[in-house]
């Protein structure tokens, strides 16, 4: 690519609204332009390390086997009312209707349109397993978007799905995919961990998520740096080593009303040595019913150490609580918190809850914050107006960090993490719901096993970024860069000389196959550098007249101190 019919087009000052670095280095760079909130255009440079990112996910899913297929932006509400998440999905998903009237959804996900291309076409168990991918545009309208593209609303995703005959087969297909990810990570030169993470209803501990690590990052991770212990905090075996540390509650004993649940009553029925450290407890719920009316229970346990309101944990689903405890009133809420309603806030939601109360609150924050009806969520910026955002991560490392692991293996970490991709083991339950089934060797129907799997190839941009930058800008992993190496010229408009080298040495680049760009713009240095290093570019040759009599060359890499002089015969065998 020659620099001057190309498309450079980069900013001395990022908008004021960029919060976090990639995301401000990826607009002053000219990767991409913001159309809406969470909605983006890629302009030519940013989409090249997209198709990077796409290509290198899509060698890998290829080789486990997977097989690519590209399933509708626009999906039929029918689908999803088979599963009943027409209903579930929430906000979230971008609902419309067509010219008649019709119900569709932009997909945010697409287990019910893979389900049912499974039932149509996967009749016998010769045919298994499969595993079908695509790489496509997905609409989430999150409540809300920011950091770039990181928490886009349109975004790109890879999402995988497997069918299987049986639990076994379904346990190596995920074991494929997580091997798969770990050479997709690699490969794209990411620092990352894998951690357990949440199965919700689901069970079993066959969900992983894959995590850049960075300071930025919206999650918690906890793990081991002596052993393979790694774990997303939501995930619930923190509690226990929660519970090892934190120093004996008051108020514990105290019961907000006779027939409401105790701390110690939950934590007995949760088998969690939970009873010294729970201050106290909400029952409330997330599931509500067609008329917005609370449906199943979640508890919340308000884990607190001295006076200090750790977290707020969603310990578990039990259904067995609805028959022997009633829910606690907004009022005893309340007291039994013994404060203002405004101290919960810097505790916070991972995902709206609606509060089960005698009336029922629209939402948690309504009785936390007071006015408004938007949900809070934990690491939202969007906590009640006068409260600070809590840092949960300072807060675990206070109280967790250096304990020993629950493996025995060494001594707990804490860190934060951004979730580029995610595997995950369903079972039947979207074969169930949409009665999915293929005849086994015995001749009998059976639900197929599934499983799922996403990376966020948008998001991985700036995970990359987060993880790679310095004051001058982007510094890419090769496996990532838009371009590899920029041939910069000093010169080109004067100098013959300077201009056939510097082709000779581009032309020899892109026939050994290396992703070059020549800088024949005939801009002065300082200016031509500046914009390499805003973009990235992870490897620089100047070619000027002065070293030309030297028959001499000057490469820098991107995280080099200073420029190496080396013989322009060399050149190949540094770049290569
Ligand atoms: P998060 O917890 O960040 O909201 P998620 O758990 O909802 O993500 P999944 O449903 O697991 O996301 O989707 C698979 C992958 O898609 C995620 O691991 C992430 O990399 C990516 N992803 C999810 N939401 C977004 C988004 N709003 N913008 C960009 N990428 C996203
Ligand atoms: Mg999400
Ligand atoms: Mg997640
Ligand atoms: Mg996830």
């Amino acid at each position: 690519m020659r620099a001057s019919q190309y498309f450079i087009s980069t900013l001395k000052e990022a908008p004021a609204d960029a919060e976090v670095v990639s995301q401000k280095l990826m607009l002053r760079a000219g990767f991409i332009r913001k159309v809406a909130a969470g909605i983006y255009s890629y302009l030519p440079i940013g989409l090249r390390v997209i198709r990077k990112v796409e290509e290198i996910v899509r060698e890998e899913m290829n080789r486990a086997g997977a097989l690519e297929l590209t399933m509708p932006m626009v999906q039929p509400s029918e689908l999803w009312a088979e599963t009943g998440r027409w209903e579930k999905m929430g906000e979230e998903m971008l609902r419309f209707k067509d010219r008649h009237e019709r119900d569709f959804a932009l997909q945010p996900t697409s287990e019910e349109v893979v389900t049912d291309i499974a039932r149509q076409e996967l009749k016998s168990y010769r045919q298994l397993p499969k595993n079908f991918y695509q790489i496509q545009t997905k609409f989430r309208d999150e409540r809300r978007p920011r950091f770039g593209v990181m928490r886009g609303r349109e975004f790109t995703m890879k999402d995988a799905y497997s069918f299987d005959r049986n639990v076994d087969a379904a346990g190596r297909s995920y074991d494929a995919m997580y091997a798969a990810y770990c050479r997709i990570f690699d490969r794209l030169g990411l620092t990352y961990r894998a951690v357990a993470a949440d199965t919700g209803a689901i069970g079993g501990d066959r969900s992983h998520e894959f995590q850049v690590i960075a300071d930025t990052g919206e999650d918690a991770i906890v793990y081991c740096p002596d052993s393979d212990y790694a774990a997303n905090i939501e995930l619930a075996e923190a509690l226990p080593l929660l519970g090892s540390r934190a120093a004996p509650m008051h108020g514990l004993e105290k019961t907000p009303t006779p027939g409401a649940a105790t701390c110690a009553d939950v934590a007995k029925l949760l088998g969690l040595p939970l009873a010294t450290t729970v201050k106290s407890l909400v029952l409330a719920t997330d599931d509500v019913d067609e008329k917005g009316k609370p449906a199943g229970v979640t508890v919340w346990l308000l884990l607190v150490r001295g006076d200090h309101a750790l977290n707020e944990v969603k310990a578990s689903k039990v259904e067995g609580l609805k028959a022997g405890f009633r829910f606690a009133t907004e009022a005893e809420i309340h007291e039994h918190f013994g404060c203002k309603p405004g101290y919960l806030g810097p505790i916070g939601m991972k995902k709206p809850v609606k509060v089960v109360a005698d009336r029922t609150v629209a939402n948690m924050s309504d009785f936390i914050c007071g006015a408004n009806d938007e949900d809070y969520h934990y690491t939202g910026a969007n906590w009640g107006r006068d409260l600070p955002e809590p840092d949960l991560v300072a807060d675990l490392r206070n109280v967790i960090e250096g304990d020993p692991s629950p493996d025995g293996k060494g001594r707990l970490a804490i860190q934060r993490g951004i979730e580029v991709g995610h595997v995950f083991y369903l079972g039947t339950k979207y074969s169930k719901a949409m009665n999915a089934t293929f005849l086994d060797e015995d001749g009998k129907p059976k639900h197929f096993e599934m499983g799922c799997y996403g990376i966020g190839v948008t998001r991985i941009l700036g995970a990359a970024i987060e993880q790679n930058n310095d004051a001058r800008g982007i510094i890419w992993p090769d496996a990532l860069a838009p371009f590899r190496i920029v041939v910069c010229p000093v010169g080109w408009g004067k100098s013959e000389a300077v201009r056939s080298e510097a082709l000779k040495l581009y032309e020899g680049l892109l026939a050994a196959g290396v992703d070059a760009i020549l800088d024949d713009r005939d801009e002065r240095p300082g200016v031509m550098f500046a914009d390499w290093e805003l973009i990235g570019v992870p490897h620089r040759v100047v070619i000027g007249e002065r070293g030309l009599k030297e028959g001499l060359a000057e490469y820098q890499g991107r995280r080099d101190a200073e420029a190496t002089k080396v013989a322009i015969g060399d050149l190949a065998g540094f770049v290569a």
